[in-house]
């Protein structure tokens, strides 16, 4: 799998941050790309997530302006209020401008959209062919002088595969270049940081999104409640506690809310924690005795609703280990609050595409720039999403949202993103 003329690049995970690496590479035109993803397809999981000035630019930059037309929905509003179950609300911090880029790193305009929504967009403009799904990464070797053998196991066959009497096929692909986008419990980045383990925040996240179609007496409440849904990111704060609403393309709500709580028993890859009938029942619950009533109503309305536990990292000082390079959740796990991370990863695909069309001949100074780019402004955005969430959660300090002093209640807004640097 080695052409002469190309760069011969490998893409552990073909998740939103693994797909737009490959489109910001093949825009090159001087790399042959092939990417390995773990999942035997793609996935319809996930929920809303917001996409920034930059992240959007990247996007369009592939070509993908009409599908992300298609599926994004603006929003430009921030309004953050503190709430009582009997309905009394307060208002905190309300931006309405929170459109217009005022410092270097807010987003000009937040578009939302659902997750599965952005992948499906990246992965239908990619030629098919590059992409090999169900084959899970199991180490990646560097052979003498640059190259790279990436292994990798598969239930399908390839070319350049062995076929086993177990039935998994056995893959070795050579290679210039290895692009390591494998998530947040990323095996690569294991393996060069063996000893950093991941932080848990203190809580995790109930999540879900429920159609006006599915509930529409809960739905029409919570809108008449919630006024500028479609156009406002609420955050509604409680003791210890917040929650977020929000609209998606086709009447679809979208909830979180955090819960401080001792760190979950996690197996396998994924940070999801299972939601019993036990686990929703006491959720509902306790709704309805720390939301509004709408909102509450609308969480106990909410078909299948999720847990995610919240984790994030210590921002790392290097991505570049050889010609293995660390991309997205990988290179920078975050915490939800600052509506970061899918925006961090795909303006991290962008940065190494113009870092490589800048220096088709120089594979290392290439990837010296791009972690040059990245690194700071990533750390400084895990940092300020992790300090935002102790805030909403009274983490480090108890909070009686009704009475914040306006310091407290400007201290709540994404505005301030910029104010943090390492
Ligand atoms: C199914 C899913 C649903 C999500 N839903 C939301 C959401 O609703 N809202 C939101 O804000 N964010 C969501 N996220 C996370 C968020 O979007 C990420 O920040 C974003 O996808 C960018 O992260 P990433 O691509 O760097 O890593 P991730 O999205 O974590 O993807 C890593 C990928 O690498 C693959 N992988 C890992 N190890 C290997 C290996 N050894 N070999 C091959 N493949 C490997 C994984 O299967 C995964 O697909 C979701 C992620 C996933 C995977």
């Amino acid at each position: 799998m080695t052409s002469s003329d190309k760069l011969d690049v490998v893409i552990i995970g073909g998740s939103v941050g693994g797909l737009a690496c490959a489109h910001a590479l093949l825009k090159t035109k001087s790399c042959k790309v092939t990417v390995f993803e773990r999942a035997k397809a793609i996935s319809a999981a996930g929920a809303g997530l917001g996409l920034g000035d930059e992240a959007l630019e990247v996007l369009r930059s592939f070509g993908l302006s009409k599908e992300l037309e298609a599926v994004t929905q603006p929003m430009p509003i921030e309004t953050n209020r503190a709430v009582a179950p009997d309905g009394h609300v307060r208002q905190l911090y309300h931006d309405r401008a929170y459109n217009h880029c005022r410092q270097a790193y807010i987003p000009a305009l937040h578009a939302i959209l659902h997750w599965s929504e952005l992948h499906r967009a990246l992965l239908s403009a990619l030629p098919q062919d590059i992409i090999l799904w169900g084959t899970a990464v199991t180490n990646v070797e560097q052979e003498s002088g640059s190259k790279y053998v990436v292994q990798a196991e598969a239930k399908q066959t390839g070319s350049g595969s062995d076929s086993n009497s177990d039935g998994v096929q056995r893959i070795n692909v050579e290679c210039d270049l290895v692009i390591a986008a494998d998530g947040s419990m990323s095996d690569t980045r294991r393996r060069f940081r063996p000893d950093e383990s991941r932080r848990y925040s203190g809580y995790c996240a109930w999540r879900g999104v429920v159609t006006d179609k599915e509930a529409p007496s809960a739905a029409r409440a919570v809108r008449e409640a919630y006024p500028e849904l479609g156009r406002a990111l609420y955050f509604d704060l409680a003791q210890d506690s917040h929650a977020v609403l929000y609209e998606l393309p086709g009447q679809r709500l979208n909830w979180l809310w955090y819960i401080n709580q001792p760190e979950p028993n996690l197996t396998g890859h994924s940070v999801t924690v299972k939601a019993d009938d036990q686990k929703i029942e006491d959720m509902h619950e306790r709704a309805a005795a720390t939301f509004t009533p709408e909102l509450a109503a609308l969480m106990q309305a909410t078909e299948a609703p999720f847990i995610n536990a919240i984790y994030d990292r210590e921002p790392l000082k290097q991505w570049v280990f050889g010609s293995i390079v660390l991309v997205g959740e990988a290179a920078h796990p975050t915490t939800p609050h600052a509506l970061r991370s899918t925006n961090m990863a795909i303006c991290d695909a962008g940065a190494l595409g113009r870092c490589l069309a800048e220096h088709p001949k120089d594979l290392h100074t290439a990837l010296d720039k791009f972690q040059q780019q990245r690194i700071a402004c990533t750390a400084r955005e895990v940092l300020f999403s992790r300090h935002l969430g102790r805030l909403k959660q009274s983490l480090d300090s108890a909070h009686d949202w009704f009475a914040a002093d306006e310091d407290l209640c400007q201290s709540l807004g994404q505005a301030n993103m910029a104010d943090f640097s390492i």
